[in-house]
């Protein structure tokens, strides 16, 4: 299985809009010189930050994720931002139903699956976020979860729709804690996603990529990089710094060629 790599850096609630764009500028200025080719780097800034982000990066390879949408086009909704908007001020791709939003938010997997078929209506690729709590593994109910996080978002998923399927393997137990899932066991829940994807639609089953999410770091990223099953990784912590979110895509790109 070789599917382009997608490494998406979540900064979270992190970096003033000052500071994120001279991220971006210095991620630029490393990387004058440096072709990755069949790496995608994703950053997603917080929802301020976005659009003077997108604007440093808009001539280069390096793509624009928002953190969350909001579901509908337009309406009475205070505070929410639409997808259509995010799409608009640059990005290309939206993290939804990360576990934080999940579980500090309220968000269901039925809400979880409109917010991924709204960013696909709305030209985004959702990179959708899956992943069991540490009681939910140990009462062996891993699978199941899974299946279900992964099932409500594709029973719903537009027809029609060529947009990139992308599932991100998140245990919660492992995000921000420097705790890491095994990566056989990382390539075991990314076919158990592949398989739930192709009972729904068989004919994503091809184009469906996973990523690995939880503590990733320069350290431990070669890895998942080596499990064949994984195409890229969602990164917190460690893609707040910009060199070590560089080491982060060498390190992935030395094990892959
Ligand atoms: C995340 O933000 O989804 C994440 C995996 O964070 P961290 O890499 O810090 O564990």
């Amino acid at each position: 299985m070789n599917q382009p790599t997608l490494m998406v850096a979540n900064w979270k609630m992190h970096k003033t809009v000052d500071q994120s764009r001279a991220y971006v500028r210095e991620l630029l200025r490393r990387r004058q010189g440096e072709t990755i080719p069949s790496i995608t780097e994703v950053i997603c800034p917080t929802v301020v930050a976005l659009w003077g982000v997108a604007r440093i990066l808009a001539e280069s390879e390096v793509a624009v994720g928002a953190q969350n949408v909001d579901v509908g086009r337009e309406g009475a909704h205070t505070g929410a931002v639409s997808p259509y908007l995010l799409h608009e001020a640059g990005a290309h791709y939206a993290i939804v139903g990360h576990s934080e939003r999940r579980q500090l938010y309220g968000e269901d997997d039925e809400l979880v699956a409109a917010k991924a078929v709204e960013c696909v209506n709305a030209q985004l690729i959702p990179v959708v976020c899956v992943g069991e709590s540490r009681e939910e593994r140990e009462a062996g109910a891993t699978d199941g979860v899974i299946a279900r996080q992964v099932s409500a978002v594709m029973s719903v998923w537009p027809d029609g729709a060529s947009a990139d399927v992308v599932f991100a393997y998140e245990p919660i137990w492992a995000i921000g804690t420097g705790l890491v899932a095994d990566a056989a066991e990382a390539g075991r829940v990314a076919r158990l996603i592949r398989d739930t994807v192709h009972a729904s639609q068989p004919q994503r089953q091809d184009s469906v990529r996973v990523l690995y999410g939880g503590s990733v770091t320069r350290e431990n990223i070669a890895q998942f990089a080596q499990e064949s099953l994984l195409s890229g990784a969602l990164v917190g912590g460690a893609s707040l710094d910009v060199g070590h979110w560089m080491d982060l895509i060498r390190v992935w790109k030395e094990v892959r060629s």
